[in-house]
């Protein structure tokens, strides 16, 4: 879905998202509580892209954003998450995940994006270019 904003006839911004999701083990490093031990999330988000429209009416190709966001799946479906090497020496926090996933995306991806990560139905986690 793209979001348009017009201002005096001119376009400014304009935003373009896609949803992913993922199933992963964690368990919290430092953390004193039930966190502490071995437990699972069905992970889900929405990175959003930030640009203007193109002459052919896009802000990016959708099927690059598939294609990098089907990595991001593949990397973290059914995975223990505390011993993959990207979260070496790093707690798997729905702060982190959501980073790596932007670095991930950054990586492959040359715009302004931003990720949301929902860990549960209650915490959830914004990383950048913008909020
Ligand atoms: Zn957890």
């Amino acid at each position: 879905m793209a979001l348009l904003f017009v201002l005096g006839g001119l376009e400014v911004i304009a935003t373009i998202s896609r949803n992913f999701k993922f199933s992963s083990a964690h368990r919290m490093g430092n953390y004193a509580g039930k966190c502490s031990k071995i437990h699972g999330h069905n992970y889900h988000g929405y990175v959003t892209i930030k640009g203007s429209i193109d002459s052919e009416g896009y802000i990016v190709d959708i099927s690059v954003l598939k294609k990098y966001l089907a990595e991001v799946e593949e990397m973290h479906d059914h995975a223990y998450l505390n011993e993959l090497d990207l979260y070496e020496n790093k707690t798997p926090s729905v702060e982190n995940i959501s980073r790596e996933i932007f670095r991930h995306l950054k990586d492959h991806i040359n715009e302004e994006m931003k990720i949301t990560l929902y860990e549960t139905e209650n915490n959830f986690s914004t990383y950048g270019d913008f909020l």
